[in-house]
């Protein structure tokens, strides 16, 4: 007995329409023309998928560019520091509220799933994770929330940070992320954040060789311990943009091994245009990690906000078509099957990604659906499609009217 239909769907790869039944917040039958005497949306022939999937944004962070000190300089723009300026006015309401209106934004832009990565350092501890917490219950009828706990300042030469990890872990984190690059010892960090990992049995989702010079990369010890560990498809690893200062075939040559080892790649591409490239002053590259390069070696890969109007990105929406446009943009994607891809990594492979088993238009996943104003999955990133409606658990959460020219009579 279906209690909701949504009518005349365009399903990414498929010709055609179908239409999408829910019962009892799961998606019961997807056939043309079902017979059911229940309320229906009319999708009109735009294109459908099982909601947008964000795996690497920072909620708790956002919207702190107004109260954190001026870029001293294009060169030394200083970002950490000015962060941690910042922090110490945080207050669990005050993360819960410039939290909120981020997930908001990714709410109206079609998300429906997101992995927040939520800091612990001192002197914040677990305040992060106490108010994306509340999130995670206020908003459970439109998102489901994913905490990934992660030290952004230092973890092997920080036993508060490590001991606020562990709360973090034991009260409600889901995942485990960390940030080598900030840490003295980065090897000793991996090892930590393995080490947890296996313990708590969660997934893993570091940031890892951000910058432009490939000299050391840390990433040959994620391979290493993943496939030690056999924790090939449970490790992502965000930025990844040194790999981009390599020869195209050494850069083939670790996207296998990334594949091989059962590691994905998320792109990050505003913050990483924002934040990289700073060595420079003209010829500045790109610094964005090639996506459809790593898929086409056989690698899972992902598209995220990461930072929202912070010293690290003071832009941002919270729309995942908009960093798939601009990553195409940046990468230069002209063919409609590599955009295709890109919008399967703000989708489809975000949700292999984050191992959710009840994602995507298929009978017995979870009833969700984002309707995009465009028919294809390459249309809707070629032209930043705006989104027209969002179905979380069987009933509609989100309306966006189409906007009209009013001609003169
Ligand atoms: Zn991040």
């Amino acid at each position: 007995m279906l209690d909701y239909v949504i009518r005349n769907a365009r399903l990414p790869g498929a010709s055609g329409t179908t239409d999408i039944g829910f019962s009892k917040g799961k998606i019961a039958a997807v056939e043309p023309k079902l017979v059911a005497d229940a309320p229906s949306y009319d999708a009109q022939g735009c294109l459908c998928c099982g909601g947008l999937c964000e795996t690497h944004i920072h909620l708790d962070k956002s919207r702190i560019a107004d109260r954190a000190p001026p870029e001293p300089s294009r060169e030394k723009p200083d970002q950490m520091r000015r962060v941690q300026a910042v922090k110490p006015t945080f207050t669990v309401e005050d993360i819960y509220t410039r939290a909120k209106a981020s997930l908001e934004d990714c709410l109206k832009n079609g998300t429906t799933r997101i992995r927040t990565h939520a800091e612990i350092d001192m002197p914040v501890g677990t305040k992060c994770i106490e108010a994306l917490t509340m999130l995670q219950k206020e908003y459970a009828w439109a998102v489901d929330l994913e905490i990934c706990a992660f030290a952004q300042e230092g973890l092997s030469d920080a036993p508060e940070a490590d001991k606020a990890l562990v709360k973090a872990l034991e009260t409600g984190a889901k995942a485990i992320g960390g940030a080598p690059n900030y840490d003295t010892d980065h090897a000793a960090q991996i090892r930590r954040v393995f080490e947890l990992a296996r313990h708590y049995d969660i997934d893993i989702d570091m940031h890892v060789d951000s910058g432009h010079d490939p000299a050391s990369l840390d990433l040959h010890l994620v391979a290493e311990l993943t496939q030690k560990h056999n924790y090939g498809g449970r490790v992502a690893m965000g930025h990844v943009t040194k790999v981009g200062g390599l020869p195209v075939d050494k850069q083939k040559e670790i996207a296998k091994k990334l594949a091989g080892a059962g590691v994905a790649v998320t792109a990050l591409p505003a913050t990483d245009l924002f934040v990289l490239g700073r060595h420079v002053d003209y010829n500045v590259p790109r610094c964005v990690a090639d996506l459809n390069m790593f898929a086409e070696q056989g690698c899972n890969c992902s598209i995220s906000s990461n930072n929202i109007l912070n010293p690290f990105t003071p832009l941002g929406d919270g729309s995942l078509i908009r960093m798939a446009n601009l990553h195409a943009n940046t990468l230069q994607v002209a063919r409609p099957e590599r955009m295709a891809d890109l919008f399967a990594m703000i989708s489809e492979r975000s949700a292999r990604l984050m191992n959710l088993k009840d994602y995507g238009i298929k009978v017995g996943s979870q009833a969700e659906v984002t309707v995009i104003d465009a028919q294809t999955p390459a249309q809707a990133v070629a032209a930043c499609a705006p989104i027209l409606a969002v179905f979380k658990r069987g009933r509609q959460t989100v309306r966006r009217h189409r906007a009209e020219l009013l001609r003169p009579q």
